[in-house]
């Protein structure tokens, strides 16, 4: 992808503010960052729905928020501050506050032996319990300690609210373009922040253009958000969404990774395969198999929406993933600045996409257009004039502009350029 860095600094400063903040499934982080989000989306609602609710085959739990949380030793050093690190909490952990033996502490820790220097991520929505996650260094550390430790969570389960953000851009038409993107993670910057960075700026970039489409970009806690969201929407989504986009860990600058929808050739999937096979050298395509963000529930039975994916390193795939490590330094301005564009030349496809038919019987004289070289030699006729006659050849009511760009190997934009010459000189309807 060979474009400026254009607004990856901004983008980077967004993520940045947005890194400090303690977010989960629901509560004080959550809201804090939509407010943040507002402030750049001015059209954003922030919804709340209220614990308890019924979704689908699930309930919305009771909010959570955490105030602070450490494990000390009986002299008052402190061993596990949250304060220096919100991933210390288990995510949704209940209040505690107790003096342990280090057995009995060890069995509430959480800790990757063979990362040793890192803290993972851990959570436990929907069982209630308590604990730290630690570099496993530290808790070999811990567990030679002789003497007690206090372990504190001064956290709060309640009746609350889960909150999401929607902004609905609208286009010429009813045809709609969902963008999914998710606001539940602490700390961490690939997976998840930036998608959610990456999905406000590819919103200001459209807010500003003519659209033809309506864009929703859904800033949810993942998995029970997209839930929810289908709960209220299904029927409509299921009638106005031609294609989607869950926008998830698109920061770093290593892989291009893509993960189709269930279907696997719905538009969103043709239009992501066309930018990358164009654009991203190197592209991977991951299978369905391997899906693990609301696409499992975009396109779950019944709903099956053409929801697909453009990461860069993917979930699950890298090192960093889910541990303190995927911080400020695994995500760059050029990085954000790349995949926006990506997600930007896919919406230009989606925008201009159409099924065009030849307007003259058998080959047109291309030169009393104009649109011919004047003088033809060996090699004139090549390139541009070649991928006119194809675009011709296939403009048959049936193929749209993608499928033809495709068949004849050229980007999108090109095809489009040469379409649009054709039409106004009266050989493509
Ligand atoms: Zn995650």
């Amino acid at each position: 992808m060979t474009t400026p860095q254009g607004s990856g600094q901004d983008m980077y400063a967004l993520l940045s503010r947005l890194y400090p903040m303690c977010r989960s499934l629901t509560g004080r982080g959550v809201r804090q960052t939509l407010l943040i989000l507002r402030e750049y989306l001015p059209g954003l609602e922030i919804r709340e729905v209220p614990s308890g609710t019924p979704c689908l085959d699930w309930t919305v739990p009771q909010e959570w928020d955490i105030r602070d949380a450490w494990i000390e030793d009986e002299t008052g050093k402190k061993w596990v501050d949250f304060r220096e690190c919100n991933l210390h909490a288990v995510g949704y952990s209940t209040p505690i506050d107790a003096w342990l033996t280090p057995e009995e502490l060890d069995a509430r820790l959480y800790s990757l032996p063979e990362q040793p220097g890192v803290i993972p991520y851990v959570t436990s929505y929907y069982a209630p319990r308590w604990g730290f996650c630690v570099p496993h260094e530290l808790r070999e550390k811990m567990r030679k300690h002789l003497g007690r430790f206090r372990a504190v969570i001064d956290s709060e389960l309640k009746q609350g609210f889960l909150n999401y953000g929607e902004l609905v851009l609208r286009g010429e038409t009813d045809r709609e373009v969902l963008l999914s993107t998710y606001i539940c993670h602490p700390s961490m910057a690939n997976d998840n922040l930036s998608g959610p960075v990456v999905t406000t700026f590819l919103a200001r970039w459209l807010a500003e253009r003519p659209r033809r489409l309506t864009y929703r970009a859904l800033f949810i806690p993942e998995t029970l958000g997209s839930i929810v969201y289908l709960s209220q929407h299904l029927e409509a989504l299921k009638a106005k969404v031609a294609a989607g986009y869950v926008l998830t860990c698109c920061g770093d600058e290593r892989a291009w990774s893509f993960l189709p929808s269930r279907a696997g050739n719905t538009l969103a999937d043709r239009a992501a395969r066309h930018v990358l096979r164009h654009h991203a050298p190197g592209w991977m395509e991951h299978s369905f198999l391997t899906r693990g963000s609301d696409e499992r529930n975009w396109c779950a039975p019944g709903v099956d929406l053409p929801v697909a994916s453009i990461m860069r390193s993917k979930y699950g795939t890298f090192p960093e993933y889910h541990t303190s490590l995927d911080d400020l330094n695994l995500v760059t301005a050029r990085g954000l600045s790349e995949a926006l564009e990506a997600y930007k030349l896919c919406a230009a496809v989606l925008e201009r996409n159409a099924v065009w038919r030849a307007a003259c019987l058998g080959e047109p004289q291309l030169g009393k257009r104009g649109l011919y070289p004047a003088v033809s030699f060996v090699g004139s006729a090549e390139g541009w004039v070649r991928d006119m006659k194809n675009i011709l050849a296939y403009s048959d009511g049936e193929h749209d502009l993608l499928s033809i760009a495709e068949l004849i190997g050229a980007p999108f934009a090109r095809c489009l350029e040469i379409a649009d010459k054709l039409a106004a000189a009266g050989l493509l309807a």
